[in-house]
């Protein structure tokens, strides 16, 4: 998520800071900005596209031989021109750039605002931009050392860079958990998120490790770690395509976007789920807690994959919070007239926070007293404004339009609210409560075990993909799974899929069945497993051809399959987030296989602002 691009040496540095930009834009953002050191330091930001800052600086004096550049996808504050990076320190002397998330940045601020400090911007960036600042002037010591005293302080991920305006040919780079590489050049270094902007200059580069510090001159690169001790750059010959680089090595984004998710469902937990002290820290649900938690009842309202989250999340709530729970299509919701009490709880799920009928529908029953708790993936979005709290899903940008890491993300923000409202309200027993907890903890784990599976899953795509037809079935917290399976199939292989409960196959879809029918059960262990074996047994008698995602170790569902998919055991509740990855995996190689754009499905927008 989000780019960083940096440069030193006898170039001018704005054209190679902006085309850097450029290269970085498909990783997606929502503002950018520049800082550049001449004899002082030029500031500009902006909101949108990287394109539109670049109109607004024409005419204006870019001339610098060092810069920083920037990319921001919010997660501290709006996306607006104010919060776009670079931040200027209080003393005016340094300006940073920072991908990623200072998690302590309200207690860092709380002391900096005790000590006087204003900000001018709501990010966490600043926060720790001005936690330097004040380090630097209070110990005297050099800006190097200040950021070492600093970082030893700051909990999250980031990758910073500062320009000082009294080292004017110095850029101070650190990593911990988001990218960074230097590039090599002679007398010059290019910094940047990924080589994508360096390697038109130079093949040499040097990936920067976590808790490395870089201290970088036009001729001289040196680094360090945090106890000071110099380190020998390990410089490697870059030998890649361009495109290759931006995904990740990757064929596509969709793919890169699958192969994420243990990484995405990983950021979404973290800081919330506290094993040790048994709690899940959600503030906008703290903040909200007895709305919540005596909600009449719960109202989901969202469309395509979202939709199929909330689904998932009315099994979780009703079974542990007791809250009896609806789920809506927005744009159906929004045109009847839907009975809403004050005290109603709606949740808005949404990738982008800017889905049309999710918007107007959330507006709609704000008007009659419904309390409105976003869950989305983009920040500062306009469902997340219009909404009283929520909770962001921190998956990152999805450029896939086909949604896959955000669906995952979806399902561990639900749950994890489930959680915390079923322990305020004494719905749930301690152990179960315990147990739940630990399960979600293990989920990132599993399911880089089921993308293991990835050849396999290819190769079982290979057999179907000439199938005209799919029926997807499920039980219980399977059932939407089995929706988002045939929804996946439909969106990237353009093969005609249905979705149905399994047991309800009996009353209609059964009549398809044949022996060219590829019949996909999400069929792991949970409390319905008796019942779902028989539904395949049905199939199976009328010669349809059976694939099966299964729970590890079983046998039975195994012997009466024709191809199997297999996750690791785990509870039923969070059982949806390793069950929908083969589903996922399945229609992205059936799509690969028929040779169809899956990045971009004919006929689709990956952000539906239009109802
Ligand atoms: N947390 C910072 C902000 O919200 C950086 C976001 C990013 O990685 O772009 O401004």
């Amino acid at each position: 998520m989000c780019g960083i691009v940096a440069y030193v040496g006898p170039k001018e540095a704005y054209p190679v800071i902006l085309k850097g930009l450029k290269r970085l834009e498909y990783r997606g953002y929502d503002s950018s900005g520049v800082a550049l050191l001449d004899k002082e330091l030029k500031i500009y930001k902006k909101k949108g596209k990287v394109a539109e800052l670049e109109e607004s600086l024409v005419g204006k004096d870019l001339h610098a031989h060092i810069g920083i550049g920037h990319t921001r996808w919010a997660t501290h504050g709006e996306p607006n021109d104010r919060n776009a990076h670079p931040h200027l320190s209080a003393s005016g002397k340094l300006a940073m750039i920072h991908n990623g998330i200072i998690e302590n940045y309200a207690q860092l601020k709380q002391e900096l605002l005790k000590k006087g400090y204003e900000f001018k911007s709501d990010t966490d960036t600043e926060v720790l931009l001005n936690f330097i600042d004040d380090i630097r002037e209070n110990n005297q010591c050099s800006l190097e050392e200040a950021v070492r005293i600093a970082l030893k302080r700051v909990v999250g991920a980031y990758v910073i860079i500062i320009v000082d305006q009294e080292s004017p040919d110095t850029l101070i780079a650190a990593r911990k958990g988001s990218p960074l590489v230097i590039g090599i050049g002679k007398d010059e270094h290019f910094l940047a998120s990924d080589a994508s902007p360096i390697i038109e200059y130079t093949k040499e580069v040097v990936y920067v490790n976590d808790y490395e510090l870089a201290i970088i001159k036009p001729d001289e690169l040196v680094l360090k770690n945090l106890g000071n001790e110099k380190l020998t750059p390990f410089v490697q010959k870059l030998d890649i395509e361009l495109a290759a680089i931006e995904k990740g090595g990757y064929e596509h984004f969709m793919l890169k976007e699958i192969f994420e998710q243990p990484h995405t469902i990983y950021d979404c937990l973290r800081g919330r789920l506290d094993l040790s002290n048994g709690q899940v820290k959600m503030a906008g649900v703290q903040q909200n807690i007895e709305q919540l938690k005596n909600a009449n009842r719960i109202i989901m309202v969202a469309c395509g994959t979202s939709w199929h989250a909330g689904l998932v999340a009315e099994y979780i709530f009703e079974e542990l919070c007791r809250i009896p729970v609806e789920v809506e299509y927005a744009s159906e919701f929004r045109y009847r007239n839907p009975v809403i009490h004050p005290g109603d709880v709606i949740v808005a799920i949404s990738q982008s926070g800017e889905t049309a009928d999710t918007l107007v529908a959330i507006e709609k029953a704000k008007e009659q007293g419904a309390f409105i708790f976003g869950v989305l993936n983009v920040v500062g979005s306009s469902i997340a404004r219009a909404s009283h709290s929520g909770a962001y899903t921190h998956a990152g940008p999805e450029i896939g339009v086909a949604s896959t890491k955000a669906f995952t993300a979806q399902l561990a923000v639900l749950t994890m609210i489930a959680l915390k409202l079923a322990k305020e309200k004494g719905t749930i027993d301690a152990a179960r409560y315990n147990n739940l907890l630990h399960e979600l903890h293990a989920i990132p784990e599993k399911v880089e075990v089921v993308l293991q599976q990835k050849d396999k899953i290819q190769a079982i795509a290979a057999k179907y993909s000439n199938a005209n037809d799919f029926l997807y079935l499920g039980r219980g917290y399977n059932f939407p799974v089995a929706l988002e399976g045939a929804l996946k199939t439909k969106e990237i292989s353009y093969i005609h899929a249905e979705g149905y409960p399994a047991a309800e196959m009996k009353h209609g879809p059964i009549a398809l069945v044949d022996e060219t029918l590829p019949v996909v059960f999400v069929a792991t262990k949970d409390a319905y497993h008796e019942k779902i074996v028989s539904n395949i047994q049905e199939i199976k008698a009328r010669k349809g051809k059976v694939l099966a995602v299964i729970t590890e170790g079983d046998e039975i569902i195994s012997q009466l399959s024709d191809d199997i998919m297999v996750v690791p055991e785990a509870d039923e509740i969070v059982a949806p987030m390793l069950n929908v990855i083969p589903m996922q995996l399945l229609a992205y190689y059936i799509g690969v296989s028929k040779g169809l754009d899956v990045d971009k499905p004919r006929n689709l927008a990956k952000s539906v602002t239009v109802e």
